[in-house]
């Protein structure tokens, strides 16, 4: 009896499905500094699974017991990117269903290993294939409800439970922590539940408030929002992970999003990166496209709009993607600190500079262009650059005047490359180097010289 009385004080949840919602609101500082407005994040990566599909995963596998067509000791199977997996497998494991997660495979390894963490079977499947094509990840999931007895086929993307969730959550959490001064609410769009639940909440509330939503570039979204047209022409693969897609499902609600903003994949993932290092916010792929979108809109803004950025999961999802080096590098991603004369040396370092001295002859340097697969030489007298040659030059003159061959350099090359010191910015060096000055020569410090072509520019801005 008196641990019954002391019970009913202690601050329990009864079991982790009650600990979903209620996310914080935190201000974004550094990355929101070029827009005029408040920026804060909704971050939901405090929901149990580390993702706002917590909210939808239960809310559609409870409105689905009370419909009868989840039963006891009944397989629950959905296409999942993962987050959604999560939630359910959340909503399983307290509920006693089995779950199978259907995946496609451009997902993170660390989603698929969590899922089964949480004792979901995960199937993968191909994602450049058609979403009409049996072995593409909405066809398989929906095979596989017709093959299992006693199971039910999710499809977050068509169940409106999902939208739902959000308008009776995640909405009105937004005008409550905002005290209703919300103006705009920002975020990336998958099956639009996330969006248009929020934005149908909002607007009932405000119908003034901004409903902006987050695409991708290969994703159908912007050009149907704004045309009307569906455009297979659209598609393509992409990187970003959670947003954008090559279907309408039925939770995308167009009516209640005023626009669509496009983001590209390195974006999305550099700015999942500054995120994480500039805010201490650990999130996902989308909330990295979700904030660069946002930026992307900053004219649109005021000082006296209170915009919210949804992040819809968590940054360890990620660690072998976004948050990983040579991943990002293998796709071009990373924003290297390669912005000096001095580092795009250090790329050829060690192989010696190759110069020419005034007195050889022409066909001496042709020699060592072809020797040493270079395109331009610094030409030297008495220690000193005094000129340069490169390949066009030399070729144009040879085709006028052939016997050039034997002349002197010096009787034919152009001035010498400018001199540029190692901290010399890439920038500095795009506007030295041109049609006419094929290269600089970067001096180190004891009389020591290296150069620096247009090529080696090309490459590192690429
Ligand atoms: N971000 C991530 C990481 C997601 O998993 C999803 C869901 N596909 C979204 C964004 C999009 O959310 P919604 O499905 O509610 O539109």
């Amino acid at each position: 009896m008196t641990n019954f009385v002391q019970s009913s004080f202690m601050k329990v949840y009864n079991n982790i499905l009650e600990t979903i919602g209620n996310t914080p609101l935190v201000r974004i500082n550094k990355l929101a500094k070029s827009v005029p407005a408040q920026v804060f994040a909704k971050v939901e990566t405090t929901n149990p699974g580390n993702s706002v599909k917590d909210r939808m995963a239960l809310k559609m596998i409870e409105d689905a017991e009370r419909a009868g067509i989840l039963k006891p000791g009944g397989t629950v199977i959905e296409g999942t990117s993962g987050n959604t997996g999560m939630g359910l497998a959340l909503a399983c494991i307290i509920k006693g269903y089995k779950l199978i997660c259907v995946l496609n495979d451009k997902q993170s390894k660390e989603k698929m290993d969590i899922l089964r963490a949480v004792g979901a079977e995960v199937v993968v499947c191909p994602t450049a294939v058609e979403p009409t094509d049996p072995r593409s990840y909405y066809s398989v999931s929906r095979r596989l409800a017709t093959e299992i007895p006693n199971s039910w086929y999710v499809n977050q993307y068509d169940n409106l439970s999902n939208r739902t969730a959000h308008y009776e959550q995640t909405g009105p959490e937004l005008w409550e922590q905002t005290e209703g001064k919300i103006t705009h609410f920002v975020v990336g769009v998958g099956t639009g539940g996330t969006i248009s639940g929020v934005g149908q909440y909002l607007k009932e509330k405000n119908p003034n408030i901004q409903i902006w939503g987050i695409d991708t570039y290969g994703s159908v979204f912007k050009k149907y929002k704004e045309t009307g047209i569906f455009d297979e022409n659209e598609i393509y693969p992409y990187i970003t992970e959670g947003i954008g897609e090559d279907i309408l499902p039925a939770n995308v609600d167009f009516d209640v999003i005023d626009h669509f903003e496009k983001v590209t994949d390195k974006d999305a993932a550099v700015y999942t990166r500054r995120l994480a290092r500039e805010e201490g916010i650990f999130v996902g792929n989308s909330a990295g496209a979700a904030i660069k979108g946002l930026l992307q809109m900053g004219e649109k803004l005021t000082k006296d709009d209170v915009v919210v950025v949804l992040f819809h999961d968590h940054g360890s999802r990620y660690v072998g993607k976004i948050f990983n080096d040579d991943w990002m590098r293998e796709r071009g991603f990373l924003e290297e600190e390669l912005l000096t004369a001095g580092d795009l040396v250090a790329k050829h370092g060690n192989k010696p500079l190759v110069s020419l001295y005034a007195e050889e002859l022409v066909s001496h340097a042709i020699a060592k262009m072809r020797n040493f697969d270079i395109s331009q030489i610094p030409v030297m007298k008495d220690g000193q650059f005094v000129g340069s040659i490169d390949d066009s030059h030399v070729y144009q003159l040879l085709v006028e005047d052939p016997s050039l061959r034997d002349a002197p350099i010096s009787t034919i090359m152009n001035p010498a490359f400018p001199v540029v010191q190692q901290n010399t910015s890439v920038e500095e060096l795009c506007k030295l180097i041109s049609k006419h000055v094929p290269a600089v020569l970067v001096e180190l410090g004891n009389g020591k010289f290296h150069i620096v072509s247009r090529y080696d520019v090309i490459a590192a801005m690429a």
